[in-house]
Order: structure tokens, then sequence, then C-alpha cells
């Protein structure tokens, strides 16, 4: 076959129609569990100013600092390609004033981020995302209920080895206490951290925990967590949330030395890591992320979510992708049967079945051929004559049928 010189671009993935449809099933899948649980769909654009993500996803992340597809338009006007979903709905929910509707306002969302990574397998620069953000309570069952759906969601999909880890970071305010015990730690330690961990002790202490250094893995064994500090109603939440996971039969490891790469969590945060994914193990996760809507000017909005990774949810799954259903192939001996195998074929369609015609000029044998070729079920055989036969291409019995039984027959 000829083969051009164009390459899909470095972190981008095209999926062929077997992984198109595994997706597609992906996403049906999470519509029905989210939907049921009264969660409604949100789409925002693809792209936002800079500003929204420096501010909301945090100017000391990897995500801000080193990762976004950021372009002047012709404005002038400096945008990103969303790395992630949560600021942009955050958006979205204070410029429609949704905090006037019935609270917590419940969504959920699909399609692509953009992030610029050093790809390797799982990790993309154009990935796929489905997320839910419950936003509008703090309450510990909407954490609660959030973790459970997406449990839900991958046990649904029969994601293999899946680990659920649990953490919390606490408010702000008793945090502010622990993370200066931290960085003195980590002072402390300063000859032993990986250059990375060692230039953000100051500015995000937390992400020596995520480090892949082994020296500073090492130090990090030793550090104080912020799970043993909690107190008062941090404590409290935490507790309830883990009351509520048990209550449910969910199981779950708590993991104190749990960070996310983002900067607006708050008390909650979760992961779902599998196994079988390797160095790029995590499958989803989230957090509560109480402070985000007043970070980007609204009003004080406590709020919850996460996000899944459809790559790294095909991935685990392993390539099970159902095979597509054909239902009939209508092969016609000339052009005026022709015209009557795509009147029936049109019927069949809209009686749901799927029915297809041949759209290369073929010759009726060609025809057979190429019916038997894409695993059609039945051929429905115009011929010159005017008259119609069915073919069972399974067990190779062909018969006359009368077009109007057609769709009974298929039906059987
Ligand atoms: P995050 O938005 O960083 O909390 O990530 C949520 C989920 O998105 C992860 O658990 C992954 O499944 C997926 N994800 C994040 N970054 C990438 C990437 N570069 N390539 C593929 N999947 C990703």
């Amino acid at each position: 076959m000829a083969k051009s010189s164009y390459q899909a671009p470095r972190g981008t993935l095209d999926l062929l129609p077997s992984q198109a449809r595994a997706r597609q099933r992906v996403e049906r899948v999470a519509a029905t569990i989210l939907g049921r649980a009264g969660y409604e769909p949100i789409a925002t654009p693809i792209f936002e100013d800079t500003d929204l993500f420096e501010r909301g996803v945090g100017r000391s992340t990897d995500i801000v600092r080193k990762e976004m597809f950021t372009f002047e338009d012709k404005g002038g006007r400096s945008i990103t390609l969303r790395p992630e979903g949560t600021a942009p709905i955050c958006r979205a929910y204070l410029e429609h004033g949704m905090h006037k509707l019935a609270q917590p306002v419940k969504l959920f969302y699909r399609g692509p981020f953009f992030r610029h990574e050093r790809p390797q397998a799982g990790r993309y620069r154009q990935f796929h995302q489905i997320g839910l953000e419950t936003i509008g309570t703090d309450s510990p069952l909407a954490d609660a209920e959030a973790i459970m759906l997406l449990a839900d969601l991958l046990a649904e999909l029969a994601v293999p080895g899946v680990e659920l880890r649990l953490g919390s970071l606490g408010s702000p305010d008793s945090r502010a206490a622990y993370l200066e015990e931290l960085k003195a730690y980590l002072r402390s330690h300063e000859g032993e951290l990986s250059k990375d961990v060692r230039e953000r002790i100051d500015l995000n202490p937390l992400r020596a925990f995520d480090a892949d250094d082994e020296e500073t893995r090492a130090v990090m064994v030793g550090a104080p967590t912020i799970v043993e500090r909690l107190d008062g109603e941090d404590a409290k939440h935490f507790a309830e949330v883990r009351a509520l996971l048990e209550a449910d039969g969910v199981p779950y490891r708590v993991d104190p030395t749990l960070v996310r790469g983002l900067d607006y969590y708050t008390r909650t945060i979760f992961s779902f890591v599998c196994a079988g994914l390797g160095a790029q193990s995590e499958v989803g996760g989230g957090g509560r992320y109480d402070g985000l809507i007043e970070q980007l000017g609204g009003p004080s909005t406590p709020a919850v979510g996460w996000a899944v990774g459809i790559e790294r949810i095909l991935l685990a799954m392993g390539d099970n992708s159902a095979p597509v259903v054909r239902d009939a192939f209508l092969a016609a001996a000339d052009d005026d049967q022709r015209q009557r195998a795509m009147a029936l074929a049109i019927e069949l369609r809209h009686a749901g079945l799927s029915a297809e015609v041949d759209l290369a000029g073929r010759g009726l044998k060609g025809q057979l051929k190429h019916a038997n070729r894409i695993g059609a079920r039945h051929v429905l055989i115009f011929a010159a004559d005017g008259s119609l036969q069915m073919r069972d291409m399974k067990t190779g019995e062909q018969r006359p049928v009368a077009p109007s039984h057609v769709l009974d027959e298929l039906s059987k």
C-alpha cells in the first residue's frame, strides 16, 4: 500500500475503528452510570484563557510550569489547550450563574485534554478523560458518592486489578502548620533530594512525595504525613468519608503519601491504580477542591470531583472490543436492482437492523465476496429478473424470500 511520510504528531494516538468502538463503549457505560445518579453532561471549549489554568491549577505545578500547550491567538490573547477539566467547569459554573440552581450541581464531561509530557505507554500529549464534578456541597456523602461512582464504572467495565488509595490534605489553614513541618524536614535532608524537589521546597513541598528519584524517595519514607496531623473538622470529614465507603463495601487503602499534581485539592484525595498499567499506573483520581471557585473569583463553594483516563482504561482492559454486528448485506445484479436494494436497506435500518449495500460498483460475484469478507450474517440478493433470495452466510442456505417478509426473517 502507498505510505505517506506523514505521521500522527508525537504523543498522539490514532484510534482505529476497533479501538474507537471500545472507547465509545466506555463513554456509553459512563453516561449510563452517571446519568442514573443524576449527573448531567456538560461540555466546555477545548481552549481557554491561559490565566484560568495558571490560577486554577496552580503556578507551582508541573502542568503549568512545563506541560501546557500555550499560544497567542491573532488577537494577541494567550490561549491554552485545556490540560484538565475542573477549572473550565468552575469557570462555566460562575459564568452561567449555576450557583442559583439547586445545589449541588452534578456534572460529567468527556473529551480530549492536552499536556506536553514525555510520551510513553499510557502517557500522551493528547489524551481523553471522563470526569465528574459535584459542586456546592461539602458533605462527605458527596466525596463517597463520587468515589463509588468511579469504582462502579471501573467494575462495570471489568478493569482488572484496580486498587483505591485514599488520603486527605486537610484544609488550607490546618495544612499550613504541617507544611512548615514538612519544609523543615526537607531542608534537613536537602543534600539527598533531587534538584527539582529541592527547588520547590518552598513552592510545593508536597510534590516531594511524588518524586521518581530513588534518593528522594528514601528520604520521604521518614517524612511526616498530613494524614497523621489531621484534626478537628478535617479529621471528622475524613473519618466520615471512610465510614461511608466501608458501609458500602468499597475496599480502599489509606495512603498517607498520596498527593496530586494539581494545587486545588483540599481534604479528600483519591487515586485508582491498576497494577497491570506499569509506570503510569493511575487509571483515575480526584478529590475535593473547596477553594477553587473562590480562587477563580466566585463565592466560597465547596466541590469534589474526579477524572479517569480513557486510554488507560483501554490499556488496562486489553483489546476486548466486541465485534461489529452486520445483520444484512444487500447485493444487486444491476442498476435497477441496486435501487431496490438501497430502498430495502433503508427500511431495515429504520427498523433498527444494520444493513449495507455495495458502494463500489462491484458485480454480483464481487458483492457476495465482499459480504463474506466484512462478516455479514445474511446476504439479500436482488437478481436481474427482480426475484429476491436470502442467504444465511453461516450455513450457506439460500432460499427465495418476499421483500415484505425480510424484516421478519432477519429478526428471527
Ligand atoms: P489528572 O487530571 O492529572 O488528575 O489525571 C486524571 C487521569 O487522567 C489520570 O489518572 C490518567 O488516567 C489520565 N491522564 C492524565 N495525564 C495523562 C496523559 N498525559 N496521558 C494519558 N492519560 C493521562
